[in-house]
């Protein structure tokens, strides 16, 4: 057991492939309903089929590795639409983006708050959360939630095509 301040050299240190890098943990959720309201109508629609979405959390750090979310989500369909849709899984993400709300949070936070700049804050991540995310993400997050600098608890996100921009959610 190492003691408090003892250099522990990062076991990644040295990788530059992909795919050498540790296996993620897989870590199961469910949002599989039988039944869920049409956001449209309202109508109860059934259950169509079963999708599974992959999310990056935040890493196990004590087991050293990268944890992956794999959300099992039903697809439901209303007839009186002709649509299908998802279960909701806002409470872990935004649609269709691949990383957990706890990991954009957290790397916002990093180049907001504490001003480290893009590459510095996906390097951050990796070393202490062991989540890979490509700085031009982290770029695209801070961008979407205001201004580098600017921005505000909770005011950050502009106007501008409200449904596209990736907000940040700052609940807890
Ligand atoms: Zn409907």
């Amino acid at each position: 057991m190492a003691g408090p301040g003892e250099y522990l050299a990062d076991v990644t240190e040295g990788i530059t492939r992909v795919e050498d890098l540790p296996k993620p943990r897989i870590t199961k959720q469910s949002r599989n309903y039988k039944r869920r309201p049409c956001p449209s109508c309202g109508r109860s629609a059934y259950r169509d089929r079963i999708v599974t979405r992959v999310l990056h959390d935040l890493g196990d750090l004590r087991a050293n590795r990268p944890v992956d979310l794999r959300v099992r989500t039903s697809q439901h369909y209303c007839s009186h639409c002709d649509i299908y849709f998802n279960a909701e899984t806002d409470d872990l993400a935004l649609p269709k983006a691949h990383y957990t709300h706890r990991v954009v949070s957290m790397a916002v936070r990093l180049v907001v708050e504490d001003g480290l700049p893009y590459r510095t804050a996906s390097w951050h991540l990796w070393r202490d959360h062991r989540v890979f995310v490509p700085f031009a993400t982290i770029q695209n997050w801070v961008e979407a939630g205001g201004k580098k600098g600017g921005a505000r608890r909770g005011h950050g996100v502009s106007g501008r095509g409200s449904g596209r921009v990736q907000r940040v959610h700052r609940r807890r």
